[in-house]
């Protein structure tokens, strides 16, 4: 137990030597509406190859610096051959099965009693919208996806339904919180466990709670938690324009979302979870959840709203009928997936500065590598409340505002009351800094010339 403390502190101690040398490119971006802009995307690590092996299962879309230019700045000064050992000790150990088993359920080891207690106080209202999941990720040491998810599972019975291994659970739910980036400021882990608790109080309204199935609430479940797997903190169009592997793999459609739900069927597989299932329901949970994940691409927004949009017009959902089940649990997804701004102004506005730090750190590769910088990611040029005013603008209202159609609660009612909140105060914001307001970004009236594919830029 001593060596397992000490090896945890020592882990804990070597991350910002990791820091200092694996460079992480955090850049999300807007697809666009109608190309939206690629906004959720990503995150994608850029590594210099100095020092750095692949990883476990090699499925990380790293980016080599050398392909933009052979003067990497990126060298490794320090004692290369140190850190190297430092990382493959810490990589070693985070890749051991062994190791891997025991981390969660011993790294409350090193934690106070009353930070458990507290954590545990905090899933008996999981359910609540203002949920502060920064919190509860520092109350579980870093573990919110993997405790949050655990509970879910538990609370909703599908650990009984489905006869779950609570082991083989527990270490499917491990590695998926690994293969999250948490050096992404915003597309980590933290962010995927945000997305499920929502996903999880969007299951308990009643129009879907008194309709959905435990193998609807599995996926979803498996789906929110996965839906941005392994994202590498870049956006596709900057996949694209690198001529990344991913890009050419997924031939430029939905890059990141297809890796996002590839990456979650290989960590599935290996897990054994539903080893117990048959060879035809496993094969129908892969394909579930990828229409799950793939509809979180927001470049493909408009379509999904104005499929939405028709069937509200009409009437016609039908919540006894599995397809259109499984159309409602896809707009969840979506919702869940951008329901910052509905969220308490604290909550929202740190998830706003993250996801802008995120895509100014693209912008900032960009430009050191004469790329072509991408909409939004312009730290010169944009700022937060602008970012946000035209996010909420062109995506969440819409999508939001439909969703209380077809939902209309008090919870709906909750997220719109925020969202109209903090759309006030980012351009109070606005207002401050540029003296005029209601400016809207132009990046999001661009939009449906961002969709198209771009030629890569590299000279
Ligand atoms: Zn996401």
């Amino acid at each position: 137990e001593s060596f397992l403390y000490y090896t945890k502190c020592y882990l804990h101690e070597s991350l910002p030597l990791q820091a200092m040398f694996i460079c992480i490119l955090s850049l999300p971006l807007f697809h666009t509406f109608i190309s939206l802009l690629t906004l959720f995307l990503g995150d994608v690590r850029v590594r210099s190859r100095a020092g750095f092996e692949t990883e476990r299962r090699g499925s990380h879309p790293y980016i080599d610096f050398r392909i933009f230019h052979s003067n990497s700045e990126i060298e490794v000064s320090v004692s290369a051959r140190n850190v190297r050992r430092l990382l493959s000790f810490q990589r070693y150990l985070r890749s051991s099965r062994f190791f891997r088993g025991i981390t969660v359920p011993n790294s409350s080891n090193i934690l106070d009693d009353d930070y458990n207690g507290q954590a545990k106080c905090m899933l008996e209202k999981v359910g609540n919208w203002n949920f502060d999941i920064f919190l509860f990720d520092r109350l579980t040491n870093g573990n919110s996806l993997v405790s949050l998810t655990f509970h879910l599972f538990n609370l909703h019975g599908l650990i009984e339904h489905f006869q779950l291994d609570t082991m083989k659970l527990r270490r499917f739910l491990v590695m998926v919180q690994e293969d999250y980036h948490s050096q992404n400021p915003y597309h980590n882990a933290v962010h995927a466990a945000d997305v499920t608790q929502a996903m999880h109080c969007y299951l308990k309204e009643p129009k879907l709670s008194k309709s959905l199935t435990p193998w609807d609430v599995l996926l979803s479940l498996i789906a929110a938690a996965t839906h941005d797997l392994d994202h590498p903190g870049v956006n596709q169009p900057f996949l694209i324009k690198t001529n990344h592997y991913l890009a050419t793999l997924y031939k430029n459609t939905s890059v990141l979302e297809n890796h996002h739900w590839r990456s979650a069927v290989g960590l599935l597989r290996e897990s054994g979870l539903f080893a117990h299932m048959s060879l035809e329901n496993r094969q129908l949970m892969e394909s579930q959840i990828g229409d799950l994940i793939l509809a979180t691409d927001i470049s493909q927004q408009n379509e999904y709203l104005s499929m939405f949009r028709s069937h509200l017009d009409r009437g016609d959902l039908c919540l006894e009928n599995a397809n259109h089940r499984h159309f409602i649990l896809q707009m969840a997804l979506k919702c869940a997936d951008i329901c910052n701004p509905c969220r308490t102004w604290e909550l929202s506005k740190q998830w706003s500065e993250k996801v802008t730090e995120e895509f100014f750190h693209q912008g900032d590769i960009e430009k050191k590598y004469h790329l072509g910088v991408s909409p939004l990611c312009d730290r010169q040029t944009e700022t937060i409340a602008n970012i946000q005013i035209g996010f909420m603008t062109y995506l969440v209202e819409p999508l939001f505002g439909e969703w209380a159609r077809f939902s209309n609660t008090r919870l709906s009612q909750t997220m719109l009351g925020h969202l109209g909140l903090n759309k006030a105060s980012w351009k109070g914001v606005q207002r401050e800094q540029s003296g005029s307001g209601d400016d809207v970004d132009p990046a999001f009236e661009e939009m449906d010339s961002d969709i198209l594919p771009q030629e890569p830029r590299l000279s």
